[in-house]
């Protein structure tokens, strides 16, 4: 996606261990024009798959994930990262995070996750891809389907895709990063 590419090639920050900062338009200030732009390449990229309900994880997939809930009008659904005690009929998983080097858990209300459902998930980065193999775990132990994973941002040499395809998952990225060795941007 040619906008969101000149974009992070614009305002997009390396940082040591191959971290890429995106603060200025995804990840703390948001540009909502160009959320609305990814939002529609997502749309386009998944027509045509049978999608009941956008899955993302708390807190940066949830804005792309709802304009693409809203353009599908369709629900979405965010797993949360802290256990609230009042949640009933919990599923949880365990995922490792790389950018903050330590596990947490992920969890989300069987209520809103179920047998039947037809999830298409949706974040901000594809790295090693722990994330979303927590998510694969969470719709696997809800008896739902994962019909697809879009991401705005994929670290190619993190390798997350290669993890993901031993699953047959339909994976989107929407930027694909080759490299940020010596802190220079590469973008297929
Ligand atoms: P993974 O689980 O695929 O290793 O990493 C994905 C998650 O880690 C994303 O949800 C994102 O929040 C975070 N993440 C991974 N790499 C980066 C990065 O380079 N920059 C930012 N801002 N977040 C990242």
């Amino acid at each position: 996606m040619e906008a969101l590419k000149q974009r992070i090639l614009r305002d997009g920050k390396c940082f040591e261990g191959g971290i890429l900062k995106v603060d200025n338009f995804i990840n703390h200030q948001m540009d909502p024009i160009l959320m609305k732009s990814i939002a529609v390449e997502f749309v386009r990229r998944f027509a045509g798959t049978k999608i009941n309900k956008i899955l993302t994880i708390e807190a940066s997939g949830i804005a792309p994930a709802i304009m693409v809930g809203y353009l599908l009008e369709l629900p979405v659904v965010f797993a949360k990262k802290k256990k609230p005690s009042t949640m009933e009929n919990m599923l949880s998983t365990t995922v490792y995070s790389f950018t903050k080097d330590r596990t947490y858990d992920v969890c989300v209300c069987g209520d809103y996750l179920k047998e039947g459902d037809k999830v298409l998930f949706i974040d901000d980065f594809l790295a090693n891809g722990n994330a979303a193999k927590g998510i694969i775990d969470l719709v696997n132990q809800a008896g739902a389907e994962l019909v697809g994973m879009g991401f705005i941002i994929e670290k190619e040499f993190q390798h997350g895709r290669e993890e993901l395809r031993t699953y047959g998952i339909h994976v989107e990225s929407l930027a694909i990063i080759e490299s940020l060795d010596n802190c220079e941007i590469k973008i297929k």
